[in-house]
């Protein structure tokens, strides 16, 4: 099917050549990633197979139940076909279920897995099928956005059954043989939800059970009506020929059983390939939102590949009741509630290009988010920093505000600004119930512009600067609503903090304690301790708002340059002693062979777009055709650290678009090197823009000079509102940098320092 879907070009040096991609969703390889280990993660993703940000996703597990790493690429058993809801292995799974077809009464985990092989596995967004050796049965599933429709065809046998594993943390099934239905609920979750969290689910076969049994634990059972700690139950089948089918739609509810029977309706009367061909047009239409030729299969591959992975955190979990009405429950209070409920992603990861991608590809999916964080405040009372549903305490940062900010100044309307921007004065002035809601350490950082190394607040000095970034957001929001100057000034001159922090003695940021004495020893190449999963090479970039501000610090564009150089010529030196242990985004920087630059965890993806803020574009675009062809494959192996819900494909996304959103909350996009020699965005406005390189190739790689709508370009950014109204942004590319290109101020991106528009006197 693949082949026959491309139009092949010339073949040159470096592979198979497209002209045209008419199917996108056939260079999607939904395992990229998925050979990881807590040691060392390629993506840390396993293969969801569902749709664009589906409440339910679908993923063959094999891995232990309760294991984050659900799907490892080496593995070579299947324990079960799971609905999961994990946005990470590192936050656990939620809601989870199973199904599993065996040969015999074989239930337990260990003893229904069945050895398969990838040679017998097809992986496709919408659909998945793989041969189950042990058993002997081909199981097929194809999902809806709450649904899912399993096939699975038995050979010919009087043994032939279906396992449901409701999971262990007190689940409840029952059998209804005369409706070839299953139902039941499993209350497993990994914190953050209501006291009556459940995910009710229903299973309707269509043949009828031969036997039924229900179990716990390792124990068969006869009765129909289960519940305890761990249950499930074992229905068998006649299988009177070889190739016997089984049929079972699934459906979920995190609200009721009656609501699970109405979203298992989303099926309707459509037979599996209907499913499958409905779910196939879903994944092509939105994929097609960016379309790419000129690029080789690879290229077109690790694209679309990447583009799959940003569309599905924040997942749906609002479901539409009888009356048609957006319901959802609350995992805040445990009620259900009207409106829009999204969950399941951190903002320290995706506020800095995933979101800001919506914002341009898919900004009405971001206007239901947006509603869905209103209910986060008015059900919680504040905003989520990471949600797994409900509030996570992990990582850093108060980035909701990038998020709402984002949002808002990139035009998406139809929701209650007001009302989030109250959210985020208050989040920004308050610790939270816990202290990744809010901002802990406020107390300090408002009195005195940091919160201090020394009054055991960890990972101080990442804070500091994420807050300073994040009142910035704030600022820029407030004077898009017209807010009083005084609020605006307090915001603005609060997004300076970042200064407290800088060390001119070593160029770089750097704790500092409560009596304004810089941290001591400072070892440059530490992680953690008062930064976050990062040293201090990989935070002092994080002045997303003010990279002029940070020049000046170093002492002006040669020193900046020059900070920016040494990243890569360093060795990959490390102290992990914050740890205890080398965490596997210091590998990851280790193994790279990029010297200090750590592009496997999010503190420093936006760093290679600065040299465009001192003059020297050419850089930036030489070590983003770097980073986007040796960090970056569509392969088990093909990320260079956990991908993240979308984040650490985005950057690959924009970077291959030819620009990256390196201060969200700004217009502007910053310009690097487009990868494909055409690239046309399909705006939801109904405009097309248009990115062209003709003579685009692994050697034309610098940008010699631009043509915005047919006139001469010289900036080094290029804004959201510019695309918003369509045109054609047209790249003459060479092999060597063009060194008059992009090097006077005034095209240099966005600064607050330079931003004739700050309020007065601010430093
Ligand atoms: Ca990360």
């Amino acid at each position: 099917m693949l082949f026959s879907a491309l139009v092949a070009g010339a073949c040159g040096a470096h592979g198979q050549f497209l002209q045209k991609v008419t199917d996108p969703v056939d260079y999607v390889n939904p395992l990229m990633g998925s050979q990881s280990t807590p040691d060392l993660s390629s993506g840390n993703t396993y293969p969801s197979i569902a749709l664009p940000w589906g409440m339910n996703f679908w993923t063959p597990q094999t891995g232990r139940n309760g294991d984050g790493w659900q799907y490892t690429y080496t593995d070579h058993k299947i324990k079960g076909f799971k609905q999961t809801h994990q946005p990470s292995p590192w936050m656990n799974d939620y809601g989870e279920f199973s199904l599993m077809p065996v040969n015999g009464l074989k239930f337990t985990e260990n003893a229904r897995a069945s050895w398969f092989s990838h040679q017998t596995e097809v992986v496709k967004p919408y659909y998945y099928s793989v041969y189950l050796a042990d058993a002997d049965v081909t199981t097929e599933l194809t999902p809806t956005e709450r649904a899912v429709r399993f096939r699975f065809t038995f050979p010919k046998t009087d043994s032939a059954y279906v396992v449901v594993d409701a999971y262990n943390k007190a689940s409840y099934i029952r059998i209804l043989p005369g409706e070839n239905k299953i139902i039941g609920y499993t209350t497993r979750n990994s914190g953050g939800v209501a006291a009556n969290f459940k995910n009710y689910f229903v299973i309707v076969f269509d043949k009828p059970f031969t036997s039924l049994h229900s179990w716990k634990d390792s124990t068969l059972e006869d009765s129909v009506e289960l519940t305890n700690k761990h249950v499930g139950a074992i229905v068998g089948f006649s299988a009177d020929h070889h190739g016997t089918v089984i049929n079972a739609r699934v459906a979920s509810s995190f609200i009721s059983f009656e609501q699970a029977e109405l979203n298992l309706k989303e099926i309707g009367s459509d037979n599996f390939e209907t499913v499958e061909a409905k779910g196939r047009a879903v994944w092509n239409k939105t994929l097609s939102r960016v379309a790419v030729e000129g690029g080789t299969i690879d290229q077109v591959r690790t694209f679309y590949s990447s583009l799959y992975r940003m569309l599905f955190f924040p997942m749906r979990i609002y479901e539409k009741d009888a009356t048609g009405q957006i319901v959802h429950y609350s995992p805040y209070n445990g009620t259900v509630q009207p409106g829009y409920m999204f969950q399941g992603t951190g903002f320290w990861d995706t506020f800095r290009a995933l979101y800001p991608f919506l914002n341009l590809v898919y900004p009405d999916i971001n206007k239901e988010m947006q509603e869905g964080l209103v209910n986060d405040y008015k059900e919680g009372g504040w905003l989520p920093e990471w949600s797994n549903p409900g509030y996570r305490s992990v990582m850093v940062g108060n980035n909701s505000a990038s998020v709402v900010a984002d949002a808002w100044l990139k035009g998406i309307r139809g929701y209650d600004i007001q009302t989030l921007y109250q959210a985020l004065l208050k989040d920004a002035n308050a610790a939270g119930p816990i202290p990744a809601v809010g901002r802990e350490g406020v107390e300090y950082y408002n009195t005195l512009g940091y919160v201090p190394y020394d009054v055991h607040i960890n990972e101080n000095a990442a804070r500091t600067l994420e807050y300073a970034y994040d009142d910035f957001s704030i600022y820029r929001l407030g004077k898009a609503l017209g807010r009083p100057a005084e609020e605006l000034k307090l915001y603005a001159t609060r997004s300076q903090n970042y200064r407290n922090l800088f060390d001119s003695e070593h160029k770089l940021m750097r704790g500092k304690n409560k009596d304004g004495s810089f941290q001591s020893p400072f070892n440059p190449f530490k992680w953690g301790d008062a930064f976050t999963e990062g040293n201090s090479w990989h935070y002092t970039w994080g002045v997303f708002h003010d990279i002029q501000g940070l020049i000046d610090l170093m002492g002006g564009k040669k020193a900046f340059v020059k900070m920016l150089d040494s990243v890569f010529i360093m060795p990959p030196t490390f102290d992990d002693s914050y740890y205890g242990e080398v965490i596997h985004e210091i590998r990851e920087m280790q193994i790279a062979g990029m010297g200090q630059y750590a592009h496997g965890n999010q503190p420093i993806q936006h760093m290679l777009y600065l040299y465009n803020y001192a003059g020297e574009p050419w850089k930036c675009q030489y070590w983003v055709r770097q980073a986007m062809s040796r960090l970056y494959k569509a392969t088990p192996d093909g990320y260079c650290g956990d991908e993240d819900n979308g984040q650490t494909s985005a950057w690959y996304v924009f970077s291959a678009l030819g620009f990256y959103p390196v201060c969200p909350g700004t217009d502007q996009y910053v310009l690097g090197t487009p990868l494909f020699r055409k690239t046309v965005l399909h705006l939801e406005n109904g405009k097309t823009f248009v990115i062209s390189a003709p003579n685009n190739s692994a050697d034309n790689i610098y940008v010699q000079n631009a043509l915005l709508n047919g006139k001469p370009y010289s900036k080094n950014w290029i804004t959201h509102s510019v695309m918003q109204q369509g045109g054609e942004f047209k790249l003459t590319m060479g092999a060597a940098p063009n060194k008059a290109k992009g090097v006077s101020p005034e095209d240099y991106p966005y600064s607050f320092s330079t931003d004739k528009e700050r309020p007065g006197g601010i430093k």
